[in-house]
């Protein structure tokens, strides 16, 4: 049988695909891409000129046999998504998983991805980390899935769009409060890569202030709940309990 290669692609520096992805990308049968467009784009800046296959949320259930079908005949494929390592906030789940079920050989080729590359240069604790993706696009819910993630100990990790990222830091506020310290990673590997640390509202002054900081693609760290912050939680909560016992019959 043939090998389903994940292949990670650059977040922007196009000098970040390993020789290795180049490789593997110009000897498989065919490239399953979310973007084909884009993915076309990108391989022509290396010269590769493969077979692309459309690969997205909305042809997964139907494209995911037809791809195995040929590993099963013995073809290899690789699987990429536009920017960065597939399934992770991309497409790639169902395929991967429905390869390993039917024991297919899938190799990883490891390379960036925007939420270690954040976390990597933050200066927020990495030792422990919660990847939450794309937090939800209404507020309520958004504050909602913010607090379900509130006593979480490790340095939380959100992609948002630059569209959404002030009501998000403003939810952010109101869930978390304004003890931890935050973290914009904007435009990573890019021309105007920068890091803008601060608690949620200092960061929301600066992007209002300047708003070219809102501009590109960005990944929102925040620091996880400290010792002393779930201690208060958790005296907190005794105090409301006692209360309630005592207004008890
Ligand atoms: N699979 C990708 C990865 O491994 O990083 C993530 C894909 S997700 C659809 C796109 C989101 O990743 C963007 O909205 C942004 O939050 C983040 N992102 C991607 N490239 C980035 C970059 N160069 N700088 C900052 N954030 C980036």
């Amino acid at each position: 049988t043939g090998v389903l290669y994940v292949v990670a692609t650059p977040i922007g520096n196009l000098g970040d695909l390993s020789p290795r992805a180049r490789q593997v990308l110009a000897e498989v049968a065919a490239i399953a891409a979310e973007d084909t467009r884009d993915t076309r784009r990108l391989l022509a800046q290396y010269g590769i000129t493969s077979e692309l296959i459309a690969y997205h949320d909305h042809n997964e259930a139907t494209m995911t046999p037809q791809i195995l079908e040929r590993l099963v005949a013995g073809q290899s494929l690789a699987l990429v998504s536009d920017a960065g390592t597939p399934l992770i906030s991309d497409p790639g789940y169902t395929l991967v998983a429905a390869a390993r079920a039917q024991g297919l050989p899938v190799v990883p080729i490891p390379g960036a991805s925007a939420a270690i590359c954040a976390l990597s240069a933050s200066g927020l604790p990495s030792d422990r980390f919660l990847f939450l993706g794309f937090p939800p696009r209404t507020s309520v819910r958004r504050r909602t899935w913010l607090a379900a993630v509130a006593s979480e100990p490790g340095t939380l990790i959100l992609y948002e769009s630059a569209k959404r990222v002030l009501e998000t830091l403003h939810d952010l506020s109101v869930v978390l409060g304004e003890t931890r310290r935050l973290v914009i990673a904007r435009e990573l590997t890019k021309q105007f890569e920068t890091f803008l640390l601060g608690t949620a509202s200092e960061l929301i002054a600066r992007l209002e202030s300047d708003p070219e900081q809102r501009l590109g693609e960005m990944v929102l760290l925040v620091e996880g709940c400290s010792a002393s912050e779930s201690d208060a939680a958790h005296a907190e909560s005794i105090r409301v309990l006692r209360l309630l016992c005592e207004a008890m019959p």
